[in-house]
């Protein structure tokens, strides 16, 4: 599926003042940035725009600040430190959102100038989506650019507000975003492997259920894999169980048996009996986990299968680690499954999802992918099939 609206391309900003909302939520240590992986997402727009000769206007959330005014640990100021480390350019920065100060600093924009403002959620009505917000927001500037796609699923003031007052259109982030994570649905080259994991089935009942629409064969891992073990009438220890969504988990079998889905789940699991860091684990088989037991990880039987599974995918996507793999002895299984990913070239990999690119990123595997999902929920709600507010608002191409 192409992307269906106006990006920065489709639209002239050459001597034009443009606010662009950004995702800055980035994390910070002793008020410097430790990871600008979203700051490098949307250099890209930054530089077209700055060639195109537009003026500049730069604003984000950051943290979660009380919405009672300004907190001086969450104010945007080290994101624009490093934006202009990792660029080269002056940018600009006002200790303030939507007063006059913010005012009179956007009114003295030249074009080529970047001007970033404080942290947008240091008042409550931003996340209410207040027309005043809006309203203030849009006089800033001619043209309102999305590119935020980490909270595009929020339909907040900074986010779809400004584009009810002036031309509203996507940064390249956002369109790579939704376009890479709507098309696997639509025209996947196949097979398509999807991969599934992390720890609960309630959590993801709406990705599966998508996935299951179609993915060729789903792969389940994670905590979420007692649940289905539950299902299929297997006893599962201490596991993370959820037993109000059995039912849900064996319908999904059921959908994805009727569909022709291949589903694989653990035959073997790593199981410890307690959850901690000395925690010592052992492998057994799926229908033979001890009631004082909980599975931790894949064991090695399912790894094999898996990364055979994987081996021969031509889409893979993949949400959700396989195993409590913030711990290193229970780290193994998503280790495997990240290299399989890896090690499938040919393949058009996605990854989404906290955790997951936590992990592709502790095993250094990130440049192996060909996509990382820099949202965490909205790709999610992406996956899940559900359209993202901040997209809807867009002008249609
Ligand atoms: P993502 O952020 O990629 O969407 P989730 O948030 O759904 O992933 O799940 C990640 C969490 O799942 C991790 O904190 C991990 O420790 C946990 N997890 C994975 N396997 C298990 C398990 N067997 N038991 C308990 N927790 C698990
Ligand atoms: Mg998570």
């Amino acid at each position: 599926m192409a992307f269906t609206k106006k990006t920065v391309r489709d639209i002239d900003v050459s001597g034009k003042k443009v606010l662009m909302r950004v995702d800055f939520n980035v994390p910070l240590k002793d008020g410097v940035v430790t990871d600008d992986t979203r700051i490098r997402a949307a250099i890209p727009t930054i530089t077209y725009l700055k060639e195109q000769g537009a003026g500049i206007i730069l604003m984000s959330h950051l943290g979660r600040p009380k919405g009672d005014g300004p907190e001086p640990e969450l104010t945007l100021k080290p994101a624009a430190d490093k934006l202009a480390e990792l660029t080269g350019y002056d940018i600009k920065f006002v200790d303030d959102t939507y007063g006059e100060k913010a005012a009179e600093a956007c009114a003295a924009v030249e074009p080529g100038d970047i001007l970033v403002l404080e942290n947008v959620r240091f008042l409550k009505a931003e996340k209410k989506n207040d027309p005043e917000i809006a309203k203030k927001l849009a006089s800033y500037a001619d043209i309102f650019v999305l590119d935020a796609f980490g909270t595009a699923h929020r339909a907040q003031g900074s986010v779809v507000g400004p584009a009810a007052y002036i031309p509203a259109v996507a940064g390249f982030l956002l369109e790579k975003e939704v376009d890479t994570l709507t098309s696997i649905f639509a025209d996947p080259a196949r097979p398509f492997v999807a991969i599934v994991g992390g720890s609960k089935v309630s959590s993801k009942i709406g990705v599966l259920d998508h996935l299951i629409d179609s993915a060729d064969t789903l792969i389940i891992g994670g905590g979420m894999a007692y649940t289905f073990f539950l299902a299929k009438g297997y006893t599962v220890g201490t596991s993370l169980q959820e037993p109000d969504w059995v039912e849900a988990a064996g319908k999904m079998l059921e959908k994805a048996e009727a569909k022709g889905v291949k589903i694989l789940l653990p035959i073997d699991n790593v199981v410890t009996d307690h959850f901690g860091e000395d925690a010592v684990g052992e492998v057994v088989d799926s229908d033979r986990i001890p009631d004082d037991r909980m599975g931790m990880d894949i064991g090695p039987k399912t790894e094999a299968l898996y990364a055979e599974a994987i081996a021969g995918a031509a889409t893979i996507f993949w949400n959700g680690p396989m195993g409590v793999f913030e711990i290193d002895q229970f780290a193994h299984g998503t280790k495997v499954v990240a290299e399989a990913v890896a090690a499938n070239e040919a393949c058009t990999s996605i990854i989404g999802g906290g955790d997951s690119v936590a992990a592709v990123n502790k095993f250094d595997l990130a440049d192996k992918m060909s996509w990382i999902s820099t949202g965490g929920g909205a790709s999610m709600e992406l996956v899940e099939g559900k359209a993202l507010p901040g997209v809807e608002a867009l002008l249609d191409a």
